[in-house]
């Protein structure tokens, strides 16, 4: 077992010196040692010294520093952001670190650690990439040979590479999905074809290198979003869904979304139907995965519509699944889902304060044989029920809640193309709900909502559910329904 670290008594930071003052106090050897480590940053280098060493002199010559020849002063302090004390004078020095103290500048005074802020560290130098390597003042001897290997270990192009790297940060996000598609990309970056480059100085051949292999990989990284259409009428699709429609560039959608919300996409979007419409054939579950996996693969962004919620009825499960299995990224954006649309063309809560307070999403269909589904129980207890794909197992759903204890008289209502203007509306109780199925005309999706809290629904603009299945209907309901 690993021992836990010791703490650091000073920790490293990269402090920004672009532009700012930096002074060096002292014109011997100690000075010139930090003007040049300093020298390596875009500090503004002050150096005060009224008789530097002539080595110190040429250094400054050389490098373009600035240079105060007059004896130190504590005003001379002012407005920098680093204050090294290299005096050589130990009086001196401590004056220095004194007045920079008072200053609030951080201080750095040759070999007195009690008087510094900070401690500056051996450095591998390949801007933008720097290693710094401290050990606190207790042994530079040591810092400078991890320094030495570090060095060796690190292409001196590095720097260029990194920089490189910095000028196609932006590209990257914009092409490549976060995870695993920007990392192998980077991974490429820096050990393939452009760190090659870099290496022997080809720095436009490296940046060519990196083009190509971002172009490759985004090329090879298609991506899909599972969108919720919403239940019909166009302006309850989501922006997002929207924005993606507008930059897809294949559409693949189910049946029961409607064409206009499908006319939305991008003119030049391929548009490919996988549901059962106007005599096409539909696609199977598996068919549709591998068409979905094929366009990712092709680099293509998909725009994969669902009627309502994707996540509701609509088997993302499984195309996620194959998604994921085949490496291709995706999204999921949500949609109103149909139970919604329906409750809000009813006006009818779907929890109500004292009555319900929970909510059940099904389709009748798992309602075969002896056992009663979990979600029968729930409506028993109170849970309003939303019934997908409901109607053609009307009477057996009505049927099984009643034989398990639900009340005949309790409250549903159907909505036959929820949110569209084509919509109808039909109320009754769970002793009619079994007439539904009698209900031929009704060619659009219908959704069943089940529970006391329907009772709080606007029944004004309904008609009754049961009208058909009695022995005499009056004309004028039997006409509202023709
Ligand atoms: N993912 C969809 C449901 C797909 S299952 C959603 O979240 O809404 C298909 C069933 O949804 C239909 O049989 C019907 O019960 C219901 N449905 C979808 N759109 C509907 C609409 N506009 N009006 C009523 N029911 C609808």
């Amino acid at each position: 077992m690993s021992q836990p670290a010791a703490k650091l008594n000073a920790f490293p930071v990269f402090m920004r010196v672009e532009g700012e003052a930096v002074v060096i106090v002292g014109g011997g050897a100690e000075a010139l040692a930090k003007a040049r480590l300093l020298g390596q940053s875009r500090g503004r280098l002050v150096i005060v010294s009224e008789h530097p060493e002539p080595e110190t002199a040429a250094w400054i010559a050389a490098n373009g520093a600035a240079h105060i020849v007059a004896a130190y002063d504590a005003a001379q302090l002012e407005g920098a952001v680093l204050v090294f004390a290299a005096s050589g004078d130990e009086e001196l020095d401590r004056r220095i670190s004194e007045d920079a103290r008072r200053l609030g500048i951080p201080v750095n005074a040759v070999d007195r650690p009690e008087l510094c802020d900070f401690f500056t560290p051996a450095i591998v130098n390949r801007a933008p990439v720097c290693v710094a390597i401290g050990s606190e003042g207790a042994g530079p001897v040591l810092s400078q040979m991890i320094r030495a290997r570090i060095d060796s270990m690190l292409a001196p192009s590095l720097g260029h590479l990194a920089t490189l790297a910095a000028s196609f940060r932006d590209a990257v996000e914009r092409l490549l999905p976060k995870g695993s598609a920007r990392r192998h990309f980077w991974h490429e970056f820096f050990e393939g074809a452009p760190a090659r480059e870099m290496e022997i100085g080809h720095i436009s051949e490296a940046r060519e290198a990196a083009a190509e292999l971002l172009l490759r990989r985004s090329a090879a990284n298609g991506h899909v979003a599972l969108v919720g259409a919403g239940p019909g009428a166009e302006d309850l699709l989501t922006l997002r869904a929207q924005r993606l429609l507008m930059n897809a560039d294949a559409i693949v959608y189910d049946a029961l979304v409607p064409e206009e919300v499908v006319a939305m996409g991008r003119r030049d979007a391929e548009r490919l139907p996988v549901g059962k419409r106007k005599g096409c054939h539909s696609k199977s579950q598996a068919e549709i995965n591998e068409l979905l996996i094929g366009l990712g693969r092709e680099g293509k962004r998909v725009v994969r519509l669902k009627s309502g919620d994707p996540l509701v009825f609509g088997r993302a499960g499984e195309e996620m699944q194959a998604l994921r299995d085949a490496g291709i990224s995706y999204e999921v954006v949500p949609g109103v889902t149909a139970a919604f649309a329906a409750a809000a063309d009813f006006e009818l809560p779907l929890t109500l304060r004292g009555v319900t307070s929970s909510m059940v999403f099904t389709t009748g269909h798992d309602l075969k044989g002896g056992s009663l589904p979990d979600w029968a129980k729930l409506a028993i207890s109170g849970a309003t029920v939303a019934v997908y794909m409901g109607r053609s197992v009307a009477a057996d759903v009505a049927g099984r809640l009643i034989e398990a204890g639900l009340s005949p008289d309790t409250a549903v209502a159907v909505v036959e193309n929820a949110s569209l203007s084509s919509r109808r509306k039909f109320h009754g109780t769970l002793a009619d709900l079994p007439s539904l199925e009698n209900r031929t005309e009704l060619t659009g999706p219908v959704m069943t909502i089940i529970g006391d809290a329907v009772a709080g629904a606007r029944f004004e603009t309904s008609q009754p559910l049961a009208a058909r299945t009695r022995t005499r209907v009056a004309p004028a309901t039997e006409e509202a329904l023709q």
